[in-house]
């Protein structure tokens, strides 16, 4: 049998030992690393020759983190508190030499270091936050005696990195490196050592830890608990940052770990860290190979200036691709662009971008009311207005004039993407793109595979949505297709629960106290109620109470009023005494004795359906995986992280106990749609979850 393949070697350049991690892709210190690192350490201090230890990494970055498939398993000695107690206590200068991204763990062992060196475009970061944690080897102890509390707070609390002349200003590294790092780093050593400069352990120094305002802590908290509503780890965060100010640095230490172990034990790190998979999941595509050819887009066209038009052209300026907007009439654009410029002015209004940023961005955008402007685009995504007559015979001019490889997407939410294709020759190269409104600000993409969308469309759509920095899940077609389906049942039964006895703020405020920003109501109101009645008239369907507030005038907050109130130039839903008559009445006409609804029915009422549905679309193929559906959720509908998105959720809960519920709720208010799927009630009486389920073709519709 060969040797394995040593993930850590050593150098010596005269008096320097040099220790090279290399444990691709990004270093992480799984358990093979942490044993190499600890043995390279001691064998450096024991060796009479080395006066100074450099720890660099090969790859194409510093370590990254701990190794997250070993998180929940016992963990194996030497753990990373084990070599950073070496470290730190070591009688000889160690220097940690970084590039790329020193983030978690692997900034934790760094700052064990006496010195730390990084590279000029190297970043810095405790990310462990979002995955419901906090660093649980000291971070939170050693970075506020290096950069002070503030800094510290706020790159624990956020979990984004910095780069590496704020980390030099901060004092978090001691030099940046000119030219190459590995020469820089030995260099810094032997200048150490030429300087008997004395080795400053992090633990000891305390002159940044002063408290910088009265009451700091608890505006921190009272911020985060508004900014980071329901989760419990920045609000650990602060304690831990706070016991570095207040207690000695053992004691922080063990109050640390405390912190660390109940977040890690919780249920919503859980949820954190299966999303954390679940977002990488989404990529893969098992009948789509990760080598199938991709075509790059180096230029797009958008067909439409409205809403959703404007903010896709965004995400593509935004990029560095230039983007030609089309629309039919002049007015139109002009309002578009407008808009898109105005977007672009209230970011460098909050400090995001500068004035130069903005006209590089605009000067990408180019506003057209030719069709034959998009001729030479690698891609066209068409968001001209849901008709399905206007988009056929918009798909029949883009078959003659797009380039013959040209990507042409349809934006549409609701409409059938194959039928969309049919209306050209090369329906291979039609694909559903469909973005979320606003849809420059929105992460989710659900692309939508039509029955002929070739491979290298769905594999270079993926690739494009990562370029314009969307989360990409694939989707089959169906009306709604995944999130919109969805969306719809809980919409009816949140109906439902007003005709009943409940009023519009009870229903929002159980949804907001599961954890999301907004109920369906306010929501509602924030959209528009025209929206979904010139759907219900299109297809024909009712809604007692959204159609009586249509019919009064009440349009949402366009009009101060639709579920609720706004004063004139404020967004806060007001309860509404006329929505409230409104309501009583619909009930009364339809011979329904209102009755107090109690808040946990309420959420089950409002939930299970969904759960449902997504067993649905699982048994349908629509989407290829659990994980996708609760992707879709918490990018694109504002599903509480920590709850895992609704499939995850349902497993929490036991589908055993959600099948019962819906089939009382189908027999008690006589809708078949609440009936159990087959899917949920298989499950469930094999007591097994979703998290065990595979698709059994594993390939979308
Ligand atoms: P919108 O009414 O704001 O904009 C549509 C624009 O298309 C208008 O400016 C119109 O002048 C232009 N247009 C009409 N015919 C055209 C043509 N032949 N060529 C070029 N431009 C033409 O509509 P919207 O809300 O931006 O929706 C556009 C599409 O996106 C629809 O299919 C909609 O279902 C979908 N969508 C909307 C949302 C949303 O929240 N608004 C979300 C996701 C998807």
């Amino acid at each position: 049998m060969p040797e394995p393949r040593q993930i850590v070697t050593s150098e010596r350049i005269r008096t320097v030992a040099v220790l090279i991690i290399d444990n691709p892709p990004v270093n992480a210190l799984s358990h093979a690393e942490r044993a190499g690192i600890q043995a390279g350490v001691n064998a450096a201090i024991a060796d009479n020759a080395v006066k100074a230890i450099v720890l660099i990494c090969a790859g194409r970055t510093f370590v990254a983190g701990a190794d997250i498939t070993e998180f929940g398993k016992p963990m194996k000695e030497p753990s990373l508190r084990a070599i950073i107690e070496t470290i730190e206590n070591s009688s000889k200068p160690v220097i940690a030499a970084m590039h790329g991204t020193a983030l978690g763990g692997g900034l934790e062992l760094a700052l064990s270091c006496q010195f730390r060196v990084g590279a000029a475009e190297a970043k810095f970061g405790l990310p462990e936050v979002k995955l419901g944690i906090l660093p649980g080897a000291g971070g939170t102890q050693r970075l506020p005696r290096l950069v002070g509390l503030r800094l510290a707070l706020d790159m624990i609390t956020t979990g984004e990195p910095i780069g590496a002349r704020q980390a030099r200003e901060t004092g978090l590294i001691d030099d940046i490196a000119t030219g190459d790092l590995r020469a820089s780093a030995i260099a810094f050593a032997e200048r150490v050592l030429r300087d008997h400069l004395p080795l400053r352990r992090v633990r000891d120094l305390s002159d940044k830890l002063k408290v910088p305002e009265a009451d700091f802590f608890k505006t921190q908290r009272g911020a985060l608990a508004k900014r980071r509503r329901g989760l419990e780890a920045p609000q650990a965060c602060v304690d831990a940052v706070e016991a570095a100010a207040t207690l000695p640095f053992e004691q922080g230490l063990k109050r640390e770990r405390e912190l660390f172990v109940n977040l890690l034990q919780g249920d919503q790190s859980k949820a954190q860290r299966y999303f954390f998979f679940a977002e990488r999941e989404a990529n893969k595509i098992p009948d789509v190979p990760a080598d199938t050819p991709v075509k790059p887009i180096h230029k797009a066209a958008v067909l439409g200036a409205g809403t959703m038009g404007g903010g896709i052209a965004m995400n593509f300026a935004n990029a560095g691709i230039p983007v030609t907007v089309v629309e039919t009439d002049q007015k139109a654009l002009d309002r578009g662009l407008g808009l898109v410029r105005k977007n672009y002015e209230i970011s460098a209004s909050r400090g995001g971008m500068s004035a130069e940023d903005i006209d590089r961005r605009m000067a990408l955008i180019k506003a057209s009311l030719s069709y034959d402007d998009i001729a030479d685009a690698d891609l066209v995504i068409e968001a001209v207005f849901e008709d399905m007559a206007l988009k056929k015979e918009v798909f029949g001019k883009l078959d003659r004039i797009a380039k013959p490889d040209a990507i042409l997407a349809t934006n549409t939410s609701t409409l059938d993407v194959d039928e969309i294709a049919a209306a050209t020759k090369r329906p291979q190269s039609v694909i559903g793109l469909h973005f979320f409104s606003p849809a420059n600000v929105m992460r989710l993409l659900e692309i939508v595979r039509g029955a002929q969308s070739s491979k290298p469309v769905i594999a270079s759509s993926m690739a494009l949505a990562k370029t314009i920095r969307k989360v990409p899940v694939l989707v089959g077609v169906c009306d709604g297709f995944v999130g919109n389906r969805m969306l719809a049942q809980r919409g009816r039964e949140a109906e439902r629960l007003l005709i009943e006895g409940a009023l519009p703020h009870q229903v929002d405020k159980v949804l907001t106290d599961f954890g999301f920003p907004m109920g369906p109501f306010a929501m509602g109101d924030l959209a528009g109620l025209d929206v979904g009645w010139r759907v219900r008239q299109a297809r024909g369907t009712k809604a007692p109470i959204a159609d009586a507030l249509y019919e009064a005038g009440r349009l949402g907050q366009k009009t101060s009023g639709g579920y609720y109130h706004y004063e004139p130039g404020s967004r806060a839903p007001l309860p509404d005494p006329d929505v409230e008559r409104i309501i009583v009445e619909v009930s009364k006409k339809l011979g329904v004795e209102r009755r107090a609804i109690s808040e946990p029915e309420m959420l089950e009422r409002l939930v299970y359906p969904m759960i449902n549905e997504g067993a649905k679309i699982l048994d349908e193929g629509i989407a290829l995986r659990p994980s996708d559906i609760d992707v879709i959720w918490i990018h694109g509908y504002g599903w509480p992280v920590y709850r895992g998105g609704p499939m995850h959720y349902a497993d929490q809960v036991g589908l055993a106990k959600i099948r019962d519920r819906l089939a009382d709720f189908a027999k008690r208010f006589r809708e078949p749609a609440l009936e159990p799927a087959p899917l949920l009630a298989q499950l469930a009486g094999e007591g097994r979850g979703f998290a065990e389920w595979r698709q059994p073709s594993r390939a979308a519709s």
